[in-house]
């Protein structure tokens, strides 16, 4: 809205002084290290200048600005994909440190596979690099004090929930780090606060898709969880009588679409239409209900309703199939394992920070003394001590901001001696061995770390292309605006920012959420950066492009503008209101699924996450992406099955 004098730089407060404290520290980090040349850790060898993370004030979850794959995370991955990295440079400096094993990746399924190997062998000496300068991988926590109290929210990995039920493993490694799930969502979960306080879920219509803006409060059940009936809330629309005509047909109406075919004729058509095309050319809606629905499956998929079946959308509970009358049984996305189908999904759990509670139990464990309590509750509040990450007296040591540039068998991958590791950290270039490793890591980036891997599995993780997506948290001086308008979560369909929220309500421990709405809150903003027209995998490629090319400005400024027109009846001033914003960017975010619009359906030992993940003399693979499903429990069965490869030698 560049002419509109309500979205000028100056009322949204573009110039105001938020918390961007990262956005600047990311750099400085970056730069710092670049400078310092600083070695690894407080080992032995290491320079007198202490790295980042063992200074007192290192505290990587309180940085705002822009997070995620943060400034110095990603560009030696970038240009040893390019062929530059090693051009000019020296031999890597051995570091003399040998363990028993090394993991790539400290995210749940790297932490996951150091806490499986040390189950089998106690007494193992486990070193774990991270590109990140927090470990956690997507699971980070973002961390706010505002007017005095602690707020958090999930920068990444939202919540113990997966579509299909934990396995004895993955349930087996929550119940060992004391997470009951359901007790958990009986006893903390404040589900009733906001509508305790008369605010629902809205709909924003916006302008430039929908002809104006307006902000229409209590959309109604199924889909958004909420009573009242279609026909009143598309009144309040402004979309034309004709198209909420057709929205409410597709809500409520029980219309046999596909008469005359049988339920698993019916299945096998909708799974190879996109539920776009099934709308707009099997149910023959107006154009303008296909752009209301655009974005219902981004949150869950990445894309929209363009790139997803017609049957994982039925599978998903969106509208418009009542009247097919099809079967129960599983919808392909939805409970696709690469061992075959499987119903139910998980019990659910969100803890303030999200799943990072789950990786800050796993650093407890690993790392005595790190991460201070004794339970799931007391984590929540807990001040990790970074610097004891990575001491040389520690069995197990965490080293971040250490980007894996190499790992190589030593001697012939059929019986090799050892595993030799480089990796980066500043500028400069480091090797450490061990008897094994386990790549936890991107798996796309695995070729570029083993070049000798056979071409075929090279190929096979080549095709790997995570899902981009951003989360977005948001410091409000008050949520008295959202009180005045009734609304306590938004869908955006045309926004920059797909949905936002106020913070999910949880007291856990001596956290407790926020009651009263004249005090300081976090909202949460989803926005994911897709391409409609073109195949899920084109479109994740170029909205990773795009995230990668997206200045923090740009982010800030569409922030202020979709808050401030989204809110303005409820009288929220951006350039007043806000005042901290993290961007959690995540250009390699969720792993890649099987999409049965696009991917045949190939026996698991054909499948490209299965032929990627094979064992490479002593390095194993683990991630979500070898399990190809973006969920915590496929990271921690990932890592127990690498785990398990390399135990068995
Ligand atoms: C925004 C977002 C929301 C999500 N929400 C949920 C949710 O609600 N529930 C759910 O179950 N799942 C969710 N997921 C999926 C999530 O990916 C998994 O649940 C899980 O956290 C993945 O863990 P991982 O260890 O396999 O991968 P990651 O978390 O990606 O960890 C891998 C780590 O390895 C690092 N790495 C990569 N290459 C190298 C290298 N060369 N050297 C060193 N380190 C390297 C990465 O930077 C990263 O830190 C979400 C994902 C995203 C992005």
């Amino acid at each position: 809205m560049p002419n509109d004098p309500a979205s000028s730089d100056e009322a949204l407060g573009m110039g105001r002084p938020i918390d961007r404290r990262d956005f600047l520290n990311g750099i400085a980090v970056a730069a710092g290290a670049a400078g310092g040349g600083f070695l690894g850790g407080t080992s032995a060898w290491a320079g007198a200048t202490p790295w980042p993370q063992d200074r007192p004030d290192y505290d990587p979850p309180t940085l705002t600005g822009l997070r995620g794959s943060h400034a110095g995370s990603f560009e030696a991955a970038h240009r040893l994909r390019d062929g530059d990295f090693w051009a000019g440079r020296e031999a890597p400096q051995d570091t003399g440190e040998a363990y028993d094993l090394i993991v790539v990746g400290a995210g749940i399924s790297g932490l996951s596979a150091a806490h499986f190997y040390r189950q089998a062998m106690p007494n193992a000496r486990i070193l774990i690099l991270d590109n990140h300068d927090d470990f956690g991988g997507h699971a980070k926590r973002n961390e706010f004090h505002l007017g005095g109290k602690l707020h958090l929210l999930n920068g990444g990995t939202l919540m113990i929930d997966s579509p299909r039920p934990y396995s004895a493993v993955a349930g087996g490694l929550l119940q060992a780090l004391g997470i009951d799930p359901v007790a958990l969502s009986a006893a903390c979960d404040r589900n009733q606060l906001y509508p305790s306080l008369g605010l629902q879920h809205a709909v924003f219509f916006d302008k430039e898709t929908f002809g104006a803006d307006r902000l229409v409060a209590g959309a109604p059940a199924p889909y958004y969880g909420q009573g009242g009936s279609w026909r009143a809330f598309l009144a309040k629309t402004p979309l034309s009588p004709a198209v909420r005509a057709d929205i409410e047909r597709i809500e409520i109406g029980k219309v046999d679409y596909m008469p005359g075919l049988t339920s698993e004729v019916k299945k096998d058509r909708l799974s190879r239409m996109s539920y776009r095309d099934y709308l707009l050319k099997v149910a023959k809606v107006d154009p303008a209900v296909a752009a209301f629905y655009q974005t219902h499956t981004q949150g869950e998929w990445g894309v929209g309703i363009d790139a997803v079946s017609a049957l994982d959308c039925w599978g998903f509970a969106m509208p418009g199939f009542a009247g097919l009358e099809l079967e129960a049984g599983p919808a392909p996305r939805m409970s696709y394992t690469p061992a075959g189908y499987v119903q139910g999904g998980s019990y659910t759990f969100h803890f303030p920070d999200g799943n990072a509670t789950i990786a800050r139990l796993l650093v407890r464990e690993l790392v005595p003394g790190a991460v201070p309590g004794h339970d799931c509750r007391d984590v929540v509040t807990a001040k990790v001590d970074y610097g004891r990450l990575d001491r040389p007296e520690g069995p197990v040591r965490i080293r971040l901001s250490s980007i894996c540039v190499r790992a190589r068998n030593l001697g012939d991958p059929a019986s090799p001696r050892g595993v030799q590791v480089a990796y980066a950290r500043g500028e400069g270039v480091f090797m450490v061995t061990a008897k094994a490793c386990v790549l936890a890591s991107w798996n796309m980036m695995i070729p570029y770390l083993c070049p000798e891997m056979p071409p075929a599995q090279k190929a096979a993780l080549h095709k790997v292309v995570k899902t981009p997506l951003v989360y977005t948290s948001v410091a409000l001086r008050d949520w008295t605006a959202f009180h005045k308008l009734g609304v306590s979560s938004v869908s955006a369909p045309g926004g920059y920012h797909t949905s936002f929220r106020l913070n999910w309500p949880v007291d856990i421990g001596d956290h407790a959420a926020e009651r009263s709405p004249d005090r300081p809150i976090l909202v949460h903003m989803t926005r994911t950066p897709c391409h409609p027209g073109l195949s899920e995998e084109e479109q994740n490629r170029a909205g990773r492009a795009e995230l990668l090319t997206t200045p923090f400005e740009t982010f800030e400024r569409e922030i202020r503008d979709q808050l401030g027109r989204t809110l303005a009846g409820g009288g929220f001033d951006p350039a007043r209101d806000i005042t901290a914003i993290t961007v959690n960017r995540w250009p390699h975010g969720y792993a890649p699924e099987w999409n049965a619009l696009w991917q045949p359906v190939l026996p698991l030992e054909q499948q490209p996450n299965v032929i990627g993940r094979a064992r490479f003399g002593h390095i194993a693979i683990a991630n979500s992406d070898a399990g190809a499903a973006a969920y915590t429990d496929c990271a921690i069965d990932q890592a127990h099955r690498a785990v398990g490869e390399l135990l068995a030698l």
